[in-house]
């Protein structure tokens, strides 16, 4: 099981680590500060150095297992590679950090908005989530201007656990991208906005909504009899 760094500090952009483990395409590490893709939000790229040789990672996903991660490489041999071999990392920063503020957005305009989301996904600079809206009606002016208003008020974000059987007793809790989070292991990590926001998730999140920026509802489009998508971006990229 790769150890997920990036779990307890979203802000790393170096780490060291070794390879436990070189498959198809890729590396496994035993633990890593790179985002594996899941709940909407894409996976990290950025750099493995392993023995001198630099390596680049266009993208993290979880291993069928769900528990070990796989830095994918492309287009390099990786013969060289052996279990054990120190790997200095660096994830592409500029690029999470965008995803991070991009993310905690999607728990801002969830927090707004009464209903179930239904899917979503995060972008660079613009993400959409989806709603089954039941007939409300959403209007992009005010979105916009209510999210705003929760980036200045510099609400902080913070890291939590419920356990599993918590969250069993508590369904609605699960809000947003339809996706449940992973049982089995006693706790499921959780992020609070204070005042504003509280639920299971896995993803790379802001410390203070501050640092999201100005945001724009850029889009409200109907996706099938029920569903609204609505799109967003940063201003300030
Ligand atoms: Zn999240």
């Amino acid at each position: 099981m790769t150890e997920k760094v990036f779990y307890q500090d979203s802000y790393l952009k170096t780490y060291h680590s070794e390879v436990v483990e070189v498959v198809d395409g890729g590396v496994i590490l035993a633990a890593t500060i790179f985002y594996p893709q899941g709940g909407g939000q894409p996976g990290d790229t950025g750099r493995l150095t392993i023995g001198g040789r630099d390596y680049r990672v266009v993208d993290t996903r979880y291993a069928e297992d769900r528990a070990r991660i796989v830095h994918r490489i492309d287009g390099a041999d990786l013969g060289d590679i052996r279990a054990g071999d120190a790997v200095d990392m660096e994830i592409d920063w500029q690029r999470r950090h965008r995803l991070m503020r991009m993310h905690t957005s999607m728990h801002l305009i969830c927090s707004l908005i009464d209903a179930q989301a239904t899917g979503g996904a995060v972008g660079e600079t613009e993400s959409r989530i989806d709603f089954d809206l039941q007939g409300q009606v959403i209007d992009k002016e005010q979105l916009t201007a209510a999210l705003n208003q929760l980036v200045e008020q510099a609400l902080p974000v913070t890291i939590g656990a419920i356990t599993d059987e918590e969250l069993d007793r508590n369904p609605g809790l699960v809000r947003t991208m339809s996706v449940q989070p992973p049982r089995g292991q006693g706790t499921v990590r959780t992020i609070t906005i204070e005042n504003t926001d509280y639920q299971p998730c896995g993803g790379t999140h802001v410390r203070n909504t501050a640092e999201i920026g100005e945001l724009l509802v850029t889009g409200l489009k109907n996706k099938g009899k029920q569903n609204k998508r609505i799109s967003m971006a940063l201003v300030e990229p």
